[in-house]
């Protein structure tokens, strides 16, 4: 059969509201045009992010109930560790809330001022808790990453040379570990090859430096590797995601990707003096180490989801459909980064909107356009999450993407067909499409809470918007 079907039936259904244009413009207008602040369910098909928007299986809830909710040596705990350790066979494996409280924690202990964290790329939350400690987030992914229409197998690859090159002028000293995000979420959701995480590994041992992974989707990343690596056809994704980490130091994970669950995370690690220190910190703010943040049910649905997620017609289901979106894209003449990657495809917006400059926002104008057009909401990754610098100043970022991220087990092909739709109704009119401009906005993590205007609004909508802030504000 060439027909790839959902591996799943669905038991439970969550209705969708339908709404109008004259809604979604109020709603967005009250949103100050900051699809973040939009309220869920004024949204149609919701493709903001992968992240903690999960189905869970039948067989997860039933986990669910078997969470034993002890304050320590929770048997739950033990099923979770166990679920990581048989995947990722780290020393110590520290549970927290999510990803990015295992980043704080983390870069807590060995950040500072004159350290430099090495990755492909850094995600956002990533690069704002090393930047937070003093230390120096760079990013070192292969040049082809960068070319959005240019097809590569592994366009997440690290660059050895330039990676060699900067621990020679820094000083390996300087840089406490070398970090790989696997899949490449800022750069695409593209992965990363076999024989690049051991080229990398190789330089992390020559100078005498932890590797570690950015974990959060490491089975989509291994179900790539099996794709496109010749001489990984044969072998289980469960064995190559055994072998990635088995050249690995330590990891940091968002379960809310990959271990298909709606919270949770983990810290782990070999370096069991960085790992003593890192469970202090996690008592001060997350929990004692047998929980971590967590409740007991939570490290139950983790343990189920990570031997779902290796499953192999779950990872060729869910990598299909994120190719089906990219080639129905493509076929309408829509710019996307080539090849799709793994949760999401994001659009080039500012090559298919090249009338509207980077300061001017192309990814958050197109992003604007389907909600109001389909209320369909998805996520600007370019000047507005990058473009903010630490002095205060802007400037555009390597690219312009909107990324429409697939929830995993979510939704099914005829939502998918809808959102081509759309996006087809849209291009066919880019050219009436106008920038952005911020009207306010944060030091740090900008696109969570900035304000919005369209560059062409009418007066008196500018006038209210200002009038509402300041009543807001004093
Ligand atoms: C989501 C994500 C994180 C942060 O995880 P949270 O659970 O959202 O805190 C870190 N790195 C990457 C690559 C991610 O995709």
């Amino acid at each position: 059969m060439r027909t790839i079907i959902e591996p799943f039936r669905i038991k439970s259904v969550e209705p969708i509201r339908m709404t109008t244009r004259e809604e979604r413009t109020t709603f967005l207008e009250n949103a100050h045009y900051n699809l973040f602040a939009l309220d869920s369910e004024n949204v149609i098909i919701d493709l903001l992010t992968d992240s903690g928007t999960s189905s869970m299986s039948a067989n997860q809830w039933a986990s669910v109930m078997r969470g034993d909710e002890s304050y320590a040596g929770s048997p739950s705990f033990d099923r979770f560790h166990k679920a990581v350790h048989h995947l990722m066979p780290f020393s110590h494996i520290i549970p927290t809330h999510q990803g990015r409280a295992a980043e704080k924690i983390l870069f807590s202990i060995i950040g500072g001022p004159g350290k430099y964290i090495l990755n492909n790329t850094h995600f956002d939350t990533t690069r704002a808790n090393i930047e937070f400690t003093g230390a120096e987030a760079i990013d070192l992914v292969i040049p082809e990453g960068k070319i959005p229409d240019l097809e590569h197998p592994f366009k997440g690859n690290m660059d050895i040379a330039r990676l060699e090159a900067f621990i020679k002028e820094k000083g390996a000293e300087n840089i406490p570990l070398v970090m790989l995000t696997i899949t490449n979420n800022s750069g695409g959701g593209q992965p990363v090859s076999m024989a690049n995480i051991k080229d990398t590994k190789y330089i992390c041992m020559k100078y005498d430096i932890p590797l570690f992974m950015d974990a959060c989707r490491f089975a989509e990343n291994a179900w790539f590797i099996k794709m496109r690596e010749p001489e990984y056809a044969n072998v289980s994704v469960e064995a190559i995601v055994q072998e990635i980490f088995s050249y690995a130091d330590g990891c940091t994970m968002s379960a809310k990707k990959d271990a298909l669950v709606n919270m949770g995370g983990w810290l782990a690690m070999n370096n069991p003096v960085w790992a003593e220190a890192a469970r202090n910190l996690l008592i001060l703010t997350e929990g004692f180490p047998t929980y971590g943040g967590l409740a007991g049910r939570d490290l139950e649905a983790i343990a189920t989801g990570l031997e779902e997620v290796i499953d192999e017609d779950y990872l060729h289901y869910r990598i299909s459909s994120t190719q089906y979106l990219a080639r129905h894209l493509t076929e309408a003449g829509i710019p996307i980064v080539k090849p799709a990657g793994g949760h999401a495809v994001y659009i080039d917006a500012r090559n298919m909107l090249s009338h509207i400059t980077p300061l001017h926002y192309p990814g958050q104008a197109l992003a604007v356009e389907m909600y109001l057009h389909a209320g369909i909401r998805a996520c600007e990754i370019g000047t507005v999450m990058f473009g903010l610098q630490m002095d205060g100043t802007e400037k555009e970022a390597p690219m312009d993407l909107v990324r429409l991220a697939i929830p995993r087990r979510v939704y099914t092909q005829s939502h998918i067909d809808y959102v081509i739709e759309a996006l087809t109704e849209i291009n066919a009119r880019k050219n009436e499409l106008k920038g952005m401009k911020i009207v306010w906005q944060p030091k740090q993590l900008r696109h969570f809470s900035a304000r919005f205007l369209p560059l062409n609004c009418e007066c008196s909508q500018k006038e209210n918007f200002i009038k509402a802030f300041q009543a807001e504000t004093v």
